[in-house]
């Protein structure tokens, strides 16, 4: 076995115990992969992106932004898993390595300007587009309307990549592409931290790692069935007094 191989196996190793102590069972199908893997010869450019996802797992896990158990989440569903970037991203040390990350899955040659939709979107559209050496600009919007101000601007046929951390119904992208258009620019690729998409947008998303999250409806949800006391995160404000 190549010296490269016995460096991963020796990661996975670390990682997988931190997954399997946390219980993260949406990673099962992962580890499956690698459970077939270790004793062939492995075909390292496939190992390189369970390397990405296996990295941002561990780094999500260390942050604690990824959180299972029995979650309310804002849209009133119920789901097994909790993400919230935020507590990723709070760490410029992470932030930074995150979006060199992301930058890897683009081609700088190829790109004029970063747009980050806010708030997801502006912290690491802007270490992204660091990694880049690129411009970085951001949407935000106003009265609910997606709009770009504070002076940024798109020169016509300029090539911009969308950066978010989690895309799941890809609203603020579709309206930032649109943003995009009207200047004139061009679409050259879409990234985030965490698709949650589930495949379901006609968008091509290039994402570090994919999670599918178990979500039901109050009344059909499992954990309520089994009586699970249920936790609604990031609805703790602390207000000044
Ligand atoms: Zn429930």
């Amino acid at each position: 076995m190549s010296t490269k191989s016995k460096k991963f196996l020796n990661f996975l190793k670390t990682t997988e115990n931190l997954i399997k102590n946390k219980k993260l069972h949406t990673f099962k199908s992962l580890l499956n992969f690698i459970e077939d893997k270790k004793n062939s010869d492995t075909d390292y450019k496939i190992l390189n992106t369970q390397i990405r996802t296996m990295t941002m797992i561990d780094l999500l896990i260390r942050t604690e932004s990824l959180l299972k158990g029995h979650f309310e989440l804002s849209s009133g569903l119920h789901s097994n898993q909790y993400f919230q970037c935020a507590k990723l991203l709070q760490y410029p040390e992470y932030a930074e390595k995150t979006g060199k990350q992301l930058a890897e899955l683009f081609d700088a040659n190829k790109i004029d300007a970063v747009l980050g939709p806010a708030l997801g979107g502006i912290i690491i559209g802007y270490e992204t587009a660091k990694a880049l050496g690129k411009k970085s600009i951001f949407t935000e919007r106003k009265d609910g309307i997606m709009t770009l101000k504070r002076g940024f601007h798109i020169n016509k046929g300029d090539r911009v990549i969308i950066i978010e951390d989690v895309i799941t119904t890809a609203k603020s992208t579709m309206e930032s592409i649109k943003i995009i258009e009207s200047f004139g620019g061009n679409i050259a690729g879409i990234g985030c931290i965490v698709d949650r998409s589930k495949r379901q947008t006609a968008l091509k998303i290039e994402s570090l790692i994919q999670i599918d999250p178990e979500i039901y409806t109050p009344e059909e949800c499992p954990m309520c069935k089994l009586g699970q006391s249920i936790e609604k995160p990031g609805s703790r404000t602390q207000v000044a007094e």
